[in-house]
């Protein structure tokens, strides 16, 4: 088969798998073919268990692997899983991994990760090993481009499945790729912001992205009110110089 076909349908195939994780309707296709996937992922020896039914974060990671569900798995130099505590209240969801992240496999470590640093630390009081902290998608989007759609839907999977695990009080959606991931197309940073809203009966509060933060100082006092919001529901105090 040529090299191209050959990665065509192994594209089309992990992502038939991946809806059908997702709990998605099967789409319509012939039985022969829907009995096919039932052979798992293409790349993989054996069927693997749903990432919906794993119970703890290590078995997860253990269930990613290798991945490569989508074409974001040619480029990078290592997948990024996430990191924090599987027992955390809260839950920060970015974007993808930067450069400096996909060079040490750790999210948020480059400028706008030492930002976010900043705000769990000296805004919130609290250490990056006690929240929890990851990516829609798990591996750098070249050049640090948007996820493409198809990236987005490969990987939400291993997202709405750490999420399940935590079940932590709070999720804070840094940007309008994390929010569009798990809220829908139609959301958008700015009119969202500052407000609850709901994943799967988690209060998530989305706010600017630190990398938006430090094109837009502006924006820090934005961030800060909304920080503030996830504190409150957390029960944390805030100090009177924050
Ligand atoms: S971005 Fe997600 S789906 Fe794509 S290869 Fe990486 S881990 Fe797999």
């Amino acid at each position: 088969m040529e090299p191209e076909l050959k990665e065509i349908f192994t594209q089309v195939k992990n992502l038939l798998l991946a809806h059908q994780e997702m709990g998605l309707e099967p789409p319509r296709i012939s039985r022969r073919a829907l009995k096919f996937l039932d052979r798992g992922p293409v790349g993989r020896k054996e069927a693997a268990p749903r990432p919906d039914r794993i119970e703890s974060l290590e078995a997860l990671r253990d269930h990613v692997g290798d991945c490569t569900r989508c074409k974001l798995a040619r480029t990078r130099t290592h997948l990024v899983f996430g990191e924090g505590s599987e027992r955390a209240r809260l839950v920060f969801v970015g974007e993808g991994p930067g450069r400096e992240e996909d060079l040490v496999g750790k999210p948020f470590v480059g400028e706008a990760g030492r930002l976010l640093s900043r705000i769990i630390e000296n805004g919130m009081g609290l250490t990056r090993e006690e929240v929890y902290i990851c990516n829609v998608v798990k591996c750098r989007p070249p050049g640090n481009r948007d996820p493409e759609r198809e990236e987005i839907e490969a990987c939400l999977p291993f997202l709405k499945a750490q999420l399940r695990i935590i079940r932590p009080e709070a999720i804070c959606v840094l940007g309008r790729v994390a929010g569009q991931g798990l809220l829908g197309e139609d959301f958008r940073v700015g009119p969202a912001r500052g407000e609850w809203h709901s994943f799967e009966g988690i209060p998530l509060m989305p706010t600017y992205h630190p990398a938006y933060l430090l094109r837009n100082a502006s924006a820090k006092r934005q961030v800060w009110e909304d920080v503030k919001k996830i504190m409150a529901l957390l029960g944390l105090e805030v100090k009177k110089n924050g």
